[in-house]
């Protein structure tokens, strides 16, 4: 189909593959709203197209992605609404747990659950909120110069909204990345399982493609069977109450910063010049 989205590609490749890839290279594919949505859009447009059997996720240019855009002015009243939750303009903690329940947990909930599988690809820096953009993803392929980090503890919340960090690195790493705020190398998070395979960055997309390739000739029932399996394998064992126990938690951070600095997060972690945001 021809791509009609600003923020992103999708693309329907040969061997039955879809492919999204995020395209805002000139901020390191920081995720706007807009991103978010055409994201939502593009996820939709490949569950529901039948002749796809496996989704890609890519990203242009160096770096994965540096995170949340949060110089975002869009108000959400430009946007489609996916979830149930309102009220995003009001004060105090209502508003803004609203906001980061639709566009960030309810989303990557939302896409964690697509049944197909979706396979990451990621080169360079993956930051914060680039975090749930892979760890949604079934599969990651991950470049030989690929990291990651969570730094906001700095920011004085507990770690990014879709708080997947002990479930893809294991407590003790998980707390010893948000501690630090230390990026984790792509050769550790092999170590750990939080990606699947390394490959030197020139081969990255024709490593990803090739695996998708063969899990694409698997039969489609028996793959969304697989995916459910283990997703409900985690879903027993709390993954869903775990993630929503820590997102209260990342709102309580917010609501404190909130009234102790009058920004959302705590001004310390943020760079001169860049003292407020919301
Ligand atoms: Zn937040």
């Amino acid at each position: 189909m021809t791509n009609t989205f600003e923020t992103i590609r999708y693309e329907v490749l040969p061997d039955r593959i879809a492919r999204i890839t995020l395209a805002r290279p000139q901020v390191r594919n920081a995720q706007n709203k807009k991103m978010t949505y055409e994201l939502n859009d593009a996820f939709d447009l490949a569950a529901q197209d039948d002749d796809v059997k496996v989704i890609v996720l890519a990203a242009e240019g160096p770096h994965f992605s540096s995170g949340h855009d949060l110089r975002d002015p869009q108000p959400m009243d430009e946007f489609p609404i996916i979830g149930t939750w309102s009220g995003f303009d009001r004060p105090g903690g209502e508003g803004i747990t609203a906001l980061e329940h639709e566009i960030f947990l309810g989303m990557c909930w939302r896409w964690r659950n697509i049944p197909k599988p979706v396979l990451a690809q990621a080169q360079g820096k993956t930051i914060a909120g680039g975090l749930m953009l892979l760890w949604i993803c079934d599969v990651i392929i991950a470049a030989d110069n690929a990291e990651f980090a969570d730094p906001v503890v700095g920011f004085g919340v507990n770690g990014v909204e879709y708080f997947g960090h002990p479930w893809e690195l294991g407590p003790r790493k998980a707390k010893e990345m948000l501690f630090t705020g230390d990026f984790v190398s792509a050769r550790d998070a092999l170590q750990l399982g939080m990606v699947n395979r390394v490959v030197p960055l020139a081969d990255l997309e024709k490593e990803t493609l090739a695996m998708a390739a063969r899990i694409a000739a698997k039969p489609s029932f028996g793959l969304k069977l697989a995916k459910e399996s283990v997703n409900q394998t985690l879903d027993t064992q709390g993954m869903w109450a775990a993630l929503k126990s820590a997102f209260y938690m990342h709102e309580l951070g917010h609501t404190h910063n909130q009234a102790v600095f009058g920004s959302w997060v705590d001004p310390a972690g943020l760079g001169p010049g860049y003292r407020k945001v919301r």
